[in-house]
């Protein structure tokens, strides 16, 4: 029987979530992305090595385990190509082990395109990947479909697209197709393609992985200020095509601090010397963009509804290691957005201090979840499970 257990961000992203992942991914036969595109980057450790994975799931370091992009995704073949070889150059052979769900999206050069000559982009801060207009066609009923490419007319289909925008914006140049997106067509020629329902119900042990966090969420976000998926736990039915029977532990992450990237509301945002402490310590520096990431303080107010809407079953907490020798930390229990109000706890030495073991049972309470997974590092040794969902012990 299926079983899927699911690793969604609570937060803005950025959280972690490549990093559990790739932690508990050897207990899974398939780890399934279910939806965004490239603008997500998933920072794991590869033998040491910092790899930054956009579209392949972080299980591909795992050599039992295979990896789906599933059709809630958008994806880029330009991407997946660069990323296919970058895997090669680290010694892998990840072709054999990536399925693409016949029903995922493409982004084509001309929705990167859009993202320069469409100013909509700006004010939210976008990633510019072509990821938000490649949603619109989906919606529209015009995209392009990872099936297509096994059309006769597949490139007069791309080309109809190209024109239809490019007649929406007259004044700019053409869209350019290079070489490298019809060798990443070419790519996607060669990978396994199939029907997510039928190919998942081969399997009883599914790790599904999220992109961004909950806040982001096209629905359930900080809207406009959001992504153009579903980040939350119906974006796991509707990307993998699983009913909601087949849904075991859904594992929270969060960070013992808050980050944001882009625009948009962030209630418990700080500046000044613990900003700084907790972008440099925690380098807080976007994985695709560069960006500097914004921080604040723990916001439970928010991470109560993430928890609520998403049915978190437990928390994996990471990054507590970056709050260590902070004399005091603070989070935010209650309050409008606007006049948050605080606790202050006292901060840790290290996370064998009692002060932290308090801060986690400050959440606890708080959140009426328990935290399971806690990581203290960014490599995947860094690791420690704290108490054993319901499902592992019946
Ligand atoms: P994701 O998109 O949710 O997977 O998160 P990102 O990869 O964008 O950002 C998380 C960053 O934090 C990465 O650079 C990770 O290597 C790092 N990281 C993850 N967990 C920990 C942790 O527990 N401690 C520290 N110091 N870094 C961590």
């Amino acid at each position: 029987m299926l079983r899927v257990d699911v690793v969604l961000g609570l937060q803005w992203g950025d959280e972690g979530k490549g990093k559990v992942v790739d932690a508990i991914a050897d207990r899974y036969a398939v780890v399934a992305r279910f939806q965004g595109g490239p603008n997500a980057g998933h920072t794991l450790y590869h033998k040491g090595q910092k790899v930054v994975l956009h579209q392949v799931p972080s299980g591909i370091f795992h050599p039992e385990v295979l990896c789906l992009i599933g059709d809630g995704v958008v994806l880029d073949p330009e991407v997946l190509l660069e990323e296919i070889e970058g895997l090669r150059r680290l010694g892998l052979s990840p072709e054999a082990r990536i399925f693409i769900g016949e029903r995922a999206h493409l982004i084509l050069p001309v929705h990167r395109w859009l993202e320069n000559v469409s100013p909509e982009g700006e004010k939210i801060g976008t990633t510019k990947r072509g990821i938000g207009p490649a949603y619109a066609d989906r919606y529209a009923r015009r995209g392009l479909c990872v099936k297509a490419i096994e059309e006769a007319d597949f490139e007069r289909q791309v080309k109809a697209l190209t024109a239809y925008h490019e007649a929406r914006f007259p004044k700019h140049s053409p869209v350019k197709y290079s070489d490298t997106f019809w060798e990443g067509i070419a790519l996607l020629r060669n990978l396994k393609r199939v029907a997510t329902h039928e190919w998942l119900s081969n399997f009883s042990e599914v790790l599904a992985e999220g992109s961004q966090g909950t806040m982001l969420d096209i629905f359930a976000g900080t809207y406009p200020y959001v992504t153009s998926s579903h980040t939350t736990i119906a974006g796991v039915l509707s990307g993998l095509s699983v009913p909601p029977q087949a849904i075991r532990e859904i594992y929270g992450v969060t960070k013992a601090y808050t980050t944001r990237v882009g625009e948009g509301p962030f209630p418990t945002e700080i500046e000044g010397e613990v900003a700084e402490w907790l972008q440099s310590r925690g380098q807080e520096r976007g994985s695709t963009t560069g960006r500097l990431r914004r921080c604040g303080w723990l916001d439970l107010v928010a991470l109560r509804y993430a928890v609520k809407i998403n049915g978190v079953t437990c928390l994996a907490l990471t990054k507590a290691d970056v709050l260590c020798g902070l004399p005091e930390v603070k989070v935010r229990i209650d309050g409008p957005d606007t006049a948050p109000v605080y606790s202050t706890l006292p901060g840790w030495h290290s996370l064998t201090d009692p002060s932290f073991n308090h801060f986690l049972q400050f959440i606890e309470q708080e959140l009426g979840v328990p935290v399971w997974g806690i990581s203290t590092g960014p490599e995947r040794r860094d690791w420690i499970e704290r108490s054993i969902p319901a499902h592992k012990t019946s």
